[in-house]
């Protein structure tokens, strides 16, 4: 995929509620706004990358690209599971992500079991991936550390040390 990296940023909304919190792992939704701008190469599935809430440290993440049941599945959602024990709740707080890898394309699962088995072990693969050193630096990025990071500011701008366009595609 020609967009990766990809970074993003923007406000953590509320999901649809499918209770991913009970099952251990909790993921951020991005708003529309954010939704809107990937870019058409960025195909629906299990990603890698790092993200940060607000100003907070860099951790490793998984993010599910999806069809959004809530919209009749016309329209995408970005769910995030950050890699990282957070003592509360971070609803409308901006989360920045940048998106390294793919990891799997999306599908269904005969059970629960099958799902939080297949779930872990892209969380084990994006701990793993992300160790690569050329993966790693991305953690250091200036887009990690930009002002903009603590205003808010839409759309986010990635740092000239990488020639990736946030934009690309629209
Ligand atoms: P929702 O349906 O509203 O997305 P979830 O059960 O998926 O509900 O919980 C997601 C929320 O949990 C996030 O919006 C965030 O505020 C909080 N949260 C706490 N820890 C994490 C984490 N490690 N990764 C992602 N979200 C987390
Ligand atoms: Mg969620």
């Amino acid at each position: 995929m020609k967009s990766l990296p990809y970074f993003c940023r923007g406000e953590v909304v509320r999901g649809f509620g499918r209770g991913s919190k009970e099952l251990g792992i909790p993921t951020a939704n991005f708003r529309d706004s954010v939704v809107d701008n990937l870019p058409a190469d960025i195909s629906t599935g299990i990603y890698y990358g790092w993200a940060c809430v607000g100003n907070g440290d860099v951790y490793k993440m998984v993010m599910s690209i999806g069809w959004n049941p809530y919209y009749k599945n016309t329209k995408k959602s970005m769910e995030t599971h950050v890699i990282h024990k957070f003592k509360e709740d971070f609803y409308g707080e901006v989360l920045s992500v940048v998106l390294v890898g793919y990891i799997r394309p999306e599908r269904s699962f005969n059970s629960l079991e099958a799902l939080i088995a297949a779930i872990n072990s892209d969380i084990e693969e994006a701990k793993m991936k992300l160790e690569l050193p050329e993966h790693h630096k991305l953690k250091d990025d200036n887009f990690f550390t930009s002002t903009a990071n603590s205003s808010s500011v839409l759309p986010a701008t990635p740092s000239p040390s990488t020639s990736q366009t946030i934009m690309n595609g629209h």
